[in-house]
């Protein structure tokens, strides 16, 4: 495969097709770099040498009743996931301002839930509406499964954006989760965008997922228009039914982001998530030449490298965190 030329069809509009697809996941380590600069074409012309710094505020943890065999806030396994109820409006007010602090771009506020109750709803509106008075802050929330109304209702009260991970691909779904359907989580970012809610929706690579599950997402994403898309990499949790599962190598883990990021050239963020510096390791620089954004002071429930390494690592490779005035 011709790398470069592969990065000029990109940017000329042309889809990543099946083929190239697949070559890029089956790229020889010797042609990494390459498959990375054609990824970083696209993503400068997209972003610039930015990174874009999300913060997640773990709004109400543990307990969930649904079934995903990747999580350790799901009830049904044993783990040592922290459970507590949904925080009040100070709380996650308070988070926001923490976020404005570590120089965050955009804020999501995450309950462990099948999906958001009245009274969950009600909180978040008005948390919404308090930070957005307060803050200049992108503001994103991931409530689990959501209809037309309840989307409307985030929407008014200042939601920019919707967060819900597809996870994997719609024939790999079935093996991840039995309590809803990948169609529900499909129906849910459609609910978002039609109350004029950006989307963030990505998933979790290394469910013993195929090669072409990992497209299929990737393709999935393109279909649905995604703007924002998080890429998380599985570090298997004890008493989760995935604890066992191996870990995506570096270098597959850089292969895919080039993926996501060439079949997605117009997201606006592609965001390293969960498991980056597990899995990773000593590349997680690279992967910034795939992606522009990323997750700092931790993932919900496991702690990641921190806010003054992750600006350390962006300003080492060259890169710039956006910043908003505030
Ligand atoms: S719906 Fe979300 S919180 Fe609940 S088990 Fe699945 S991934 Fe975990």
């Amino acid at each position: 495969m011709e790398w470069n030329e592969l990065a000029g069809r990109v940017l000329a509009g042309q889809d990543l097709t099946n083929d190239e697809a697949h070559a890029i996941l089956d790229s020889p380590d010797a042609e990494l770099l390459e498959v990375l600069q054609a990824a970083f074409q696209v993503r400068k012309r997209q972003a610039g040498m930015g990174v874009r710094v999300h913060v997640l505020q773990n709004a109400k943890s543990g307990a969930c009743p649904e079934d995903c065999t990747f999580c350790t806030q799901s009830v049904q396994y044993q783990t040592d996931a922290a459970i507590y109820p949904r925080q009040s409006v100070d709380d996650l007010v308070e988070g926001a301002r923490q976020a404005v602090k570590m120089g965050a771009v955009t804020y999501c506020m995450v309950t462990a839930t099948r999906s958001p109750s009245s009274s969950d709803l009600e909180t978040m509106c008005r948390a919404a509406t308090a930070i957005k008075k307060n803050y200049n802050i992108k503001l994103c929330a991931s409530l689990g499964l959501l209809n037309s109304r309840e989307a409307q209702s985030l929407a008014q009260a200042g939601v920019d954006r919707y967060n819900h991970n597809l996870e994997t691909s719609a024939s790999h779904f079935p093996q991840v989760c039995s309590t809803h359907s990948f169609g529900d989580r499909v129906a849910t970012v459609k609910a978002a965008r039609g109350a004029g809610m950006e989307a963030c929706c990505g998933g979790i690579m290394g469910m013993g997922e195929s090669p072409k599950d990992r497209i299929d997402l990737a393709f999935t994403l393109r279909e649905l228009d995604v703007e924002s898309i998080p890429i998380n990499f599985l570090d298997p949790r004890p008493g989760t039914p995935m604890a066992s599962v191996e870990r995506v190598s570096p270098r597959d883990a850089l292969r895919t982001l080039a993926l996501v990021r060439l079949a997605n050239p117009k997201a606006i963020d592609i965001r390293l998530a969960g498991g980056r510096e597990i899995v990773l390791g000593p590349l997680q620089p690279l992967a910034l030449f795939a992606a522009n954004s990323i997750f700092t002071n931790g993932y919900l429930t496991t702690s990641g490298q921190g806010p003054s390494a992750d600006l350390s690592m962006i300003r080492a490779a060259g890169f710039e965190a956006e910043v908003l005035e505030n």
